[in-house]
């Protein structure tokens, strides 16, 4: 590895993508949120007319993945948390997402989040978080997120529709969602942002003790 590369998995609305990104900026370190690799898979295939628990014809988007699908600004809807769950959930796609990923951290490092950085995308990452909630308080900060923006969602459709995710996640077979053996967990259910990166940097900081990844920040 060229640079530090730093895993931060965990499940759905914990807090992990936030976290990342804040700990991207304060290491001076490059940044990839990799749901949206499958979000922009779920998508093209969507808008193809394919099916995304189709496994040859998902991972046939996978490899025609641009740049510019992954820019579009409606990866995030509501609308494609399931079928971004779906096509995750395929071997195949998985296997065609993995050359960008590692390639991302190649030259300076990086920080990634996702379910299975630390498990199978970079085994040998620096360190590895694994950032988590629990599943009232996941749900509460999705369902205010999506009043927010004006959705007319109830608390009980959010949980539901974050459990399904969840179980999708853990129970499949290709990379299900589960801290790695060495990831340090960081429980957010009682944290705000600021808490939890100064949580995650003060583990960074007893890890990795004086080495370039904290004496050397952009
Ligand atoms: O993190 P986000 O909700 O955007 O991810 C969308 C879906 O992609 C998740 O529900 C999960 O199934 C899948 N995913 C994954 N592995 C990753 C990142 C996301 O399986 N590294």
């Amino acid at each position: 590895m060229s640079g530090p590369v730093i895993a931060v998995d965990g499940p759905s609305a914990a807090g992990k993508g936030t976290l990342a990104r804040a700990l991207a900026a304060a290491l001076g370190l490059p940044y990839l949120d990799t749901g949206l690799l499958y979000r922009a898979v779920a998508r093209k295939l969507q808008e193809e007319g394919g099916d995304p628990t189709a496994a040859e014809a998902a991972a046939d988007a996978a490899r025609r993945l641009q740049p510019a699908d992954l820019a579009r600004d409606d990866l995030r809807a509501a609308s494609m948390d399931r079928a971004a769950s779906q096509v995750a959930a395929l071997g195949e796609v998985r296997a065609a997402l993995l050359g960008f990923q590692r390639d991302f951290a190649a030259r300076a490092g990086a920080v990634l989040d996702g379910r299975d950085i630390g498990t199978v995308i970079f085994p040998e990452a620096t360190l590895k978080l694994f950032v988590t909630a629990s599943p009232e308080e996941r749900a509460l900060r999705r369902w205010r997120e999506r009043v927010a923006r004006g959705e007319p969602v109830t608390l009980a459709a959010v949980a539901a529709d974050l459990a399904e995710r969840d179980a999708r996640d853990a129970a499949r077979a290709a990379a299900p969602l589960r801290p790695a053996a060495d990831a340090v967990v960081i429980d957010t259910t009682h944290l705000d942002a600021p808490a939890a990166l100064a949580a995650a940097m003060a583990i960074a900081a007893r890890r990795l003790g004086g080495s370039q990844l904290l004496t050397s920040p952009a």
